[in-house]
């Protein structure tokens, strides 16, 4: 039987302490920096990587430290709590459960001991495109089997972190849909080594935030027949198996968001004085902080339920769904509550909250948007009609 856990364990606690004092090192300047040019934040993620933390999903049979969904949100809620930004890691770990699942025995002891060490990194994941967006069955891009390779074409967008990627888990269509009973079937995964692949084209996009994230091109790209993951044509069912884990992790990194701001806004208004008093002392400014915390203990106990049910091997698919929708939502109004109450500083670079602010407004969007997940609810949960 599942159960949530209200307060963390002593080995929880000593995790956290331990991303904290990676985090330390790694102050508001650094992340500042980073985001004006655009730079991935390298230094920052091996020594994560380093110290295992990215690993911890990993069982330790291939040298992992073995650990759960909580722990794993710990660690990416840690690291946005501190200021920073676990969205240039935190795809490997909700990545590798995908070959962990459905790899051969031959992937996972290739592959998974190397990614622990970070002797390979794992952290891009190509799935959407620009003709099919969040329809993801119609995807075009195909890989096409000639003897012992597989010929891709086509084309992806918003691809994050391939240039910081040895490995690339990638969807594509290799039967064509016309061919097919469902439209889920026909999909494959597969795992491959990206690095100086003829074929391939990556052309990095500037967004709004520090994302790494980039067009892909497929060019008659060639790919060894062992890259694909399981059974040729089960892609899809695959990827939906990893999405209550992606959708947990997403959440914790918003909660981190979400404290992040609530502590700033806290901090702030209780300082600023205008008219004579603490701006903090206003109902205006008050309430909107303190209604952001409630929607953060909301996000929380929504995300240790799911994280709990996760973890009990139980159906979880509208519990990480609606923690995903509940933390994005939740960061959102915390970010909205410390901008305003920061006024005109609140748009100062110096400040960290407008790169906060950009930051956290992708999980709205992003690896699904929040409409999508009320889609989820309303046909999975509710039993009503599929809405699109
Ligand atoms: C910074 C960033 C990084 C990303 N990284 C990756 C990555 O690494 N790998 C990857 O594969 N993808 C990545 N994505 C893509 C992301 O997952 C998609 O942007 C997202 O799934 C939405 O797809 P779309 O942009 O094509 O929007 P569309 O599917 O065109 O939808 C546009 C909007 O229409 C609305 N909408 C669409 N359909 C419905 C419906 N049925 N009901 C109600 N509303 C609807 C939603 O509000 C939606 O936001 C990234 C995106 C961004 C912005």
């Amino acid at each position: 039987m599942a159960s949530i856990e209200l307060s963390l364990t002593e080995e929880q606690r000593a995790l956290r302490a331990g991303v904290l004092e990676i985090c330390k090192r790694y102050p508001a300047e650094y992340w500042r920096d980073l985001d004006t040019r655009r730079e991935y934040p390298e230094k920052f993620v091996t020594e994560l990587t380093q110290a295992g933390y990215l690993a911890v999903l990993i069982p330790q049979e291939y040298g992992g430290a073995g650990l759960g969904i909580r722990e794993a949100g710990l660690i990416l809620e840690t690291i946005n709590y501190s200021g920073g930004n676990a969205a240039a890691c935190h795809a490997q770990m909700y990545i590798m459960g995908t070959v962990l699942r459905h790899g051969s025995e031959e992937q996972k002891r290739r592959y998974l001991p190397k990614i622990a060490t970070g002797e390979l990194r794992l952290q891009a994941f190509g799935v959407t495109e620009p003709n099919s967006g969040s329809d993801t069955t119609k995807l075009q891009t195909t890989a096409v089997r000639k003897g012992d390779r597989y010929v891709v074409n086509g084309q992806k967008i918003f691809i994050s972190r391939v240039l910081q990627s040895d490995l690339m888990l990638l969807l594509a269509r290799t039967t064509p849909v016309d061919q097919v009973k469902r439209k889920t079937d026909g999909l494959s995964v597969f795992l491959f080594d990206i690095r100086k692949l003829k074929g391939l084209e990556v052309r990095p996009l500037r967004m709004m935030m520090n994302h790494s994230t980039n067009a892909l091109f497929f060019d008659n790209m060639e790919i060894p027949a062992e890259s694909l993951v399981g059974v040729e044509g089960r892609g899809f069912s695959y990827i939906l198996d990893g999405m209550n884990a992606e959708r947990i992790l997403v959440a914790s990194d918003s909660l981190g968001d979400t404290r992040w701001f609530i502590e700033k806004a806290v901090a702030y208004s209780n300082h600023r004085v205008i008219f004579g008093r603490p701006i903090g002392a206003n109902q205006g400014v008050q309430f909107a902080i303190a209604k952001a915390h409630v929607a953060l203990e909301a996000a929380r106990l929504m995300r240790d339920k799911a994280a709990a049910l996760f973890e009990a091997g139980e159906p979880c698919g509208g519990e990480a769904n609606m923690a995903k929708y509940l933390g994005a939502e939740a960061a959102w109004e915390a970010g909205n509550a410390c901008i305003d109450c920061h006024g005109g500083y609140g748009y100062a670079e110096e400040y960290d909250v407008e790169r906060k602010f950009r930051e956290c407004r992708l999980y709205k969007t992003a690896p699904i948007n929040n409409n999508l997940i009320l889609a989820y609810v309303g046909e999975h949960v509710l039993g009503m009609p599929r809405s699109y």
